[in-house]
């Protein structure tokens, strides 16, 4: 079954052309009747992330991008970000996770691809991480359409094709917004809210990517999770940080 279904594609490459050809004229003319806003700035045709917002985020260099986290269960994680989490980058954060605009993940990656040399650095020279997102709760994925760690990841994967995507961590409950908390609340809050399975994680090297490096409980605790499957390095990896 599979096998035919496979035959008739190769031999027939034309409809999914067609398919895509009339997904990029339904996406020009989406264009025409609702040009871009940039999630920075709010100026329209300008495209998800202009030139102008894009520069006006400071990127962290070298050492500065990196720091040290202490999981509940006393394991250290190194966490590199990309760029600070500034007035122009939180609005562009901001609009990512709540404006429908999950395409807004690839001006993001490529904010992220200088500082993933300090990421591999963190690994032997053969090994192969996973591309592992911050997992929301189901419940909030629905209502959003997508987690913007997720597509994120996605399109980390998609330019490095040696990081595989996996998508096996997930919240096994619903937790309140951080934002809102303070550090201690922030931990309670996400305590023992991630699981992970040990078919997926067991001797495997990890980087967990998420948009915001805050507090770090969400990712101390996916750490925790991660370890408890079995994993065997773990490196977080995310777009922004809080403090300089
Ligand atoms: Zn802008």
């Amino acid at each position: 079954m599979v096998q035919i279904v496979g035959n008739s594609t190769e031999r027939n490459p034309r409809p999914n052309s067609i398919l895509k050809s009339g997904g990029r004229l339904v996406a020009n003319v989406l264009d025409l009747l609702y040009p871009p806003q940039c999630g920075g700035c709010h100026k329209w045709g300008v495209g998800l992330w202009c030139a102008s917002c894009d520069r006006a985020v400071i990127r962290f260099s070298g050492s500065q991008a990196e720091r040290e986290l202490i999981t509940e269960k006393q394991s250290a994680i190194t966490a590199v970000s990309a760029a600070l989490f500034g007035a122009t980058l939180r609005e562009g954060i901001h609009a990512f996770k709540y404006n429908a605009t999950p395409g807004m993940a690839t001006p993001f990656a490529v904010m992220m691809a200088p500082a993933l040399g300090g990421v591999l650095a963190q690994f032997e020279a053969n090994d192969q991480p996973l591309l592992v997102p911050v997992p929301l709760h189901s419940g909030r994925q629905r209502e959003r359409g997508y987690n913007q760690s997720e597509v994120l990841a996605r399109s980390i994967s998609i330019n490095n094709p040696g990081l595989r995507l996996c998508t096996a961590l997930v919240r096994t409950r619903s937790t309140r917004q951080q934002a809102r908390l303070t550090p201690d609340e922030r931990r309670q809050n996400v305590n023992g809210a991630f699981s992970a399975g040990a078919r997926e994680f067991s001797n495997q090297s990890v980087i967990l990517i998420d948009d915001v490096l805050t507090s770090g409980a969400t990712l101390c605790e996916c750490a925790d999770a991660l370890i408890t499957a079995g994993a065997r390095r773990i490196v977080a990896f995310t777009l922004a940080r809080a403090d300089m």
